[in-house]
């Protein structure tokens, strides 16, 4: 069993980009904590700041208001992230790239072959390892996105959008490997998504609207007269 320890605790953090008349505010105060073991999907539009809240609660944008804490996250391994946009180093090969956050870690080269080559073989990219980043197709570098942040085994799994290239068949694979890894772990997954197949799999569903994280939304209890489609 693992304890639900509180690995990040967001208190009214807030981001804004910019200064004055031209100023956006990406993140209204939010209050949110993620415990270990959860499963908590964010949807929402584009620009309704779902990549901008995922960021604050990596620490890769220092929040504008509000605090931000990690009291379960101490160490550089802990947080993964599997970006929106294209991450992956062109310079790298894809073995490479996917090595990369146990290489910071301090991890020998040698020790993480079997991650990663398990990685990449969950996400079904096992034969993308000698290729280059130009090499592979928009979709295939989702993939490999994916696969870095399974390697990297973190206590916390920010997706992006992990699927919003990704065909559905394709899109459900990742996803259960996501949810296969956080289950191994007991790391707590965070996915934002405007999907809502992918939203349904998700244990909890916050909608981001405006910058605002609207009160999360209950699973839905069976209709119980039957359904009627
Ligand atoms: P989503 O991920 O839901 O599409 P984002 O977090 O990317 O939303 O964006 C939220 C808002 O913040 C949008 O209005 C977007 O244009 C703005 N924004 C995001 N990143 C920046 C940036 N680096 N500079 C200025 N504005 C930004
Ligand atoms: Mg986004």
């Amino acid at each position: 069993m693992f304890s639900a320890d509180l690995l990040v605790s967001c208190q009214g953090g807030a981001l804004t980009f910019g200064r004055g008349p031209t100023a956006v505010v990406a993140v209204h105060g939010t209050d949110l904590d993620v415990r270990s073991g959860e499963r908590l999907a964010i949807v929402g539009p584009s620009g309704s700041g779902k990549s901008s809240l995922l960021h604050l609660l990596a620490g890769l944008e220092r929040p504008t208001g509000g605090t931000i804490t990690r009291p379960g996250l101490p160490g550089p391994r802990d947080i993964g992230l599997v970006f929106q946009a294209d991450s992956l180093i062109p310079a790298l090969n894809i073995e490479e790239n996917t090595a990369l956050p146990l290489i910071l870690a301090g991890h020998p080269q040698e020790d993480t072959r079997g991650p990663v080559a398990e990685a990449l073989d969950v996400v079904g990219a096992a034969g993308l390892a000698n290729r280059l980043p130009d090499e592979i197709s928009g979709g295939q570098a989702q993939r490999v996105a994916v696969a870095r942040v399974l390697a990297q085994a973190p206590r916390l799994i920010l997706a992006d959008e992990p699927t919003g290239r990704l065909d559905h068949a394709t899109g459900a694979r990742v996803l259960d490997a996501l949810l296969a890894a956080a289950d191994r772990t007991g790391a707590a997954l965070v996915v934002t998504t405007h999907d809502p197949d992918v939203a349904a799999r998700l244990t909890v569903r916050r909608c981001m609207r405006d910058g605002r994280l609207l009160a999360p939304q209950a699973a839905k209890a069976p209709d119980p007269r039957g359904s009627l489609s």
